[in-house]
């Protein structure tokens, strides 16, 4: 189980980085349509919020980088820049970002409205049901694929 794990949180932080840091924040390149659902669905299954605010704040993070309108700013110590700044709500607001290519993509705004039931779609219920139907292994699914992953996936960065 435990090299199942390594690989499929190998895997999802692959996607978000391909997905959500690449192709969404930085336009890095185009993707198919089809390819877009695909990395959309891996990015949401690491919980870090939708592409949408995840691409607005990386975008306003590289513009402002360690300053207050840094969403990371890495002057408010280690805990923020890691996972604080998912996790609290801050008096600091991101700076200003051009997002309009975002407001304008379809898909991106419509996982950030449906966000909540895809994160427990892709999050929780799918890669335990793999657990659970592929290895009758539905304890090992909650434990491993569902809170140990979430766990390591918001802790370890490739
Ligand atoms: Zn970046």
């Amino acid at each position: 189980m435990r090299e199942q794990l390594s690989t499929a949180e190998a895997v999802k932080t692959l996607l978000l980085k391909i997905g959500y840091h690449r192709l969404w924040s930085h336009r890095a390149y185009n993707a198919s349509f089809p390819l877009q659902l695909f990395l959309l669905a891996g990015g949401t299954s690491a919980v870090q919020g939708s592409c949408y605010w995840w691409a607005r704040a990386h975008r306003s993070h590289h513009r402002h980088t360690d300053t207050d309108l840094d969403p990371y700013n890495s002057s408010r110590g280690f805990l923020w820049s890691h996972i604080g700044w998912m996790i609290f709500k801050s008096k600091f607001h991101p700076g200003p970002s051009d997002v309009s290519d975002l407001r304008r993509d379809q898909l991106i705004q419509w996982q950030h409205r449906h966000y909540l039931v895809l994160l427990v779609i892709f999050g929780l219920v799918l890669p335990i049901a793999v657990a659970g139907f592929l290895f009758d292994d539905w304890m090992g699914g909650i434990c491993f694929a569902g809170a140990l992953r979430l766990t390591i996936a918001h802790h370890v960065r490739p």
